[in-house]
């Protein structure tokens, strides 16, 4: 079949992908919490005739997988949201539903489209009767980076032979770069509660403890490896302040460029805590919640995929969804739109081109994702589509209210196409597959343990 006749097998499939896209965006669901999303995409691939495979250990999480053979191509959906972000599909701040979560992330659109690609694959391979297998992965708690992890370890990703997906992002772009490791982690602090005012000199506050760990974390950001990312949030357990504080929280991230970075910065924020433990007299208690790996950059894959974005018609807008997109823009600061703009030489508020191949050099990652531990067991690639305006950046309710608009929505059906477009290639092109299976093994680290 030729890359129009695969287009066109999308274009069929836009209502569904529209429908999805807004299903999942009117029904935002937080990580582990994914009862909607997951039944949502096993009914719809089912229907098209896809095997549903569930997992007892990891629940959200499925497998629909169609035909047979190798190679076993995994294209990876997610659909969770993101705490304190509903948001109406305005362009001014609008909650839905005070407090509840809204699609910040536009994983939205990044299940939608994943599942448009693989029922469009799936019809092209049916239609040229070739040998190879489709699975659509239901992946949940992304936002909270453990979901792969989990299904890696539980063995849901045995057999496959390459993964795709994509993220929307204000930009169209085919990308090896890196994401940052990561490692998610709490700290439970105990002390002794007393009248702070009556009688202080009894209380040892576990709110101090929690407090001067935080300290010690900002003087040692300046003694970390370059690229590293330390991140907190913290919970003081509700008590008032005429009390001193028996119990208190925080929870932490650190990103690195790797694995070993991680845990070495980890190990010195749990140094941080104990000293700041032994200073109040408190205890502190460690927890390890999450962690996911690095991703593997693959430049051949990348450039396989890149063929495709450069092939496809490129989205266009109605002057309505410019618009619109101008108003959002006109929400963020200034000088970041006017940084994106002049990286990637754009006038619209739109991203409306390719990003050019080495664009990613210029622009790395950092952000981090559970798929960095799939792209440690298989080739993996992943592109972004242009879902909502430059400037814009994902966890904020301006890209929260793009997904739920048709510009994210048009985002999502350009990336199915490039997801099924991509697929059939790996699937059809023996020589690009070595070419991908020999950078992968060069690349890959034989040490990869996972973060739990
Ligand atoms: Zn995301």
């Amino acid at each position: 079949m030729s890359k129009q006749d695969i287009f066109k097998t999308v274009d069929e499939l836009k209502d569904l992908c529209v429908d999805a896209c807004r299903k999942i965006w009117e029904n935002p669901e937080l990580s582990g919490e994914e009862n909607f999303g997951s039944e949502y995409y096993s009914e719809l691939l089912r229907k098209e005739g896809f095997r549903l495979v569930v997992n007892e250990h990891v629940p959200h999480a499925f497998i629909a997988e169609w035909g047979s053979g190798h190679p076993v191509l995994a294209i990876l959906g997610e659909y969770d949201a993101l705490p304190g972000f509903s948001q109406k599909a305005s362009c001014v701040r609008e909650e839905v539903t005070e407090g509840g979560a809204g699609h910040a992330c536009g994983h939205n659109l990044l299940g939608a489209a994943a599942a448009t690609g693989a029922i469009a694959l799936k019809r092209v391979l049916e239609a040229d009767g070739l040998e190879g297998t489709v699975r659509f992965y239901g992946c949940p708690e992304e936002e909270t980076l453990c979901g792969k992890v989990k299904m890696i370890h539980y063995n849901m990703f045995d057999g496959c032979d390459f993964a795709f997906s994509w993220h929307p992002m204000s930009v169209n772009m085919a990308f090896d770069t890196s994401y940052l490791a990561n490692a998610s982690f709490k700290f439970y602090y105990t002390g002794l509660s007393s009248h702070a005012g009556f009688a202080p000199q009894n209380g040892r506050s576990a709110l101090d403890a929690m407090e001067l760990t935080n300290v010690g974390v900002q003087y040692l950001r300046e003694h970390v490896i370059d690229g590293t990312r330390i991140h907190y949030t913290t919970d003081s357990c509700g008590y008032a302040p005429n009390i001193v504080h028996p119990d208190a929280k925080s929870w932490y991230y650190v990103r690195a460029p790797h694995m070993s970075d991680v845990k070495e910065t980890m190990e010195r924020v749990k140094k941080c805590a104990q000293g700041a433990a032994i200073m109040t007299e408190t205890q502190v208690r460690f927890e390890l919640l999450s962690g996911c790996s690095e991703m593997l950059i693959n430049n051949a894959f990348a450039d396989l995929t890149y063929k495709n974005l450069v092939e496809m018609e490129p989205i266009s807008y109605t002057a309505e969804e410019r618009e619109f997109a101008r108003k959002i823009q006109d929400t963020v600061a200034m000088e970041t739109c006017a940084r994106e703009r002049r990286a990637y030489n754009c006038d619209g508020p739109m991203f409306e081109t390719i990003a050019l191949r080495d664009q990613w050099t210029r622009t790395p990652m950092k952000a981090s994702t559970d798929s960095g531990d799939v792209s440690m067991i298989m080739p993996m690639n992943l592109f972004t589509a242009a879902a909502w305006p430059l400037g814009v950046a994902p966890h904020t309710w301006q890209a929260a209210a793009c997904a739920g608009t048709s510009l994210g929505e048009k985002a999502a059906v350009w990336a199915a196409k490039a997801l099924a477009a991509t697929a059939y290639d790996v699937l059809t092109m023996p020589e690009e597959r070595e070419k991908i299976k020999a950078e992968f093994e060069s690349r890959r680290d034989d040490k990869y343990i996972p973060m739990i």
